[in-house]
């Protein structure tokens, strides 16, 4: 079967330059091309102010959608949501830890290889949902439920 058409570019940079080149060393269509497409960095998580321990909801951004999970106003995001945090090899430092176990950028932060399901090792985008890591068509739009009951939507992350 023809694999479906891939948002993010992946024939760029140089050959399996995520094994090789540093992260504060590639392109920017390096950079972006690190992503999986899995849409758990856009669900809303839960921090424990004194334990640090991050907890992951259901309960997704108002503007993903959660059946390509995708943002849906990418380049004009920051509009809608200011919070949404711009992901550089500057901020990933301060953010690995709330990001999701399986994300291309955590894992490469952390001295770790991509999973064999990433659409750069596959060259087909949807291998991230195949392998079940993705939360496609299992979210709730956070507008839909308050804020004091997201506790209730805590979920174990698909690894
Ligand atoms: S968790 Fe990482 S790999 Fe997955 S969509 Fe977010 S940035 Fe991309
Ligand atoms: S604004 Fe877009 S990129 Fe940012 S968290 Fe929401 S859906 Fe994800």
């Amino acid at each position: 079967m023809k694999p479906k058409a891939d948002p993010i570019r992946r024939d760029v940079g140089r050959p399996r330059f995520w094994e090789t080149v540093p992260l504060d060393r590639m392109t920017p269509a390096e950079w972006e091309a690190l992503c999986d497409g899995c849409g758990k960095c856009c669900l809303n998580k839960l921090e424990d102010e004194e334990t640090g321990e991050v907890a992951l909801t259901r309960i997704a951004c108002r503007l993903l959608d959660d059946s390509t999970c995708r943002c849906a106003h990418y380049p004009i995001r920051k509009q809608f949501v200011p919070e949404c945090v711009v992901l550089t090899p500057r901020t990933l430092p301060r953010s690995a830890y709330w990001m999701p176990r399986t994300c291309a950028y955590r894992l490469l932060h952390e001295g770790k290889p991509l999973f064999d399901w990433h659409p750069l090792l596959t060259g087909d985008p949807e291998s991230v949902h195949r392998a079940g890591i993705s939360l496609r068509d299992r979210t709730i739009p956070e507008f839909e439920i308050p804020e004091e009951d997201w506790e209730d939507h805590i979920i174990d992350e698909p690894t």
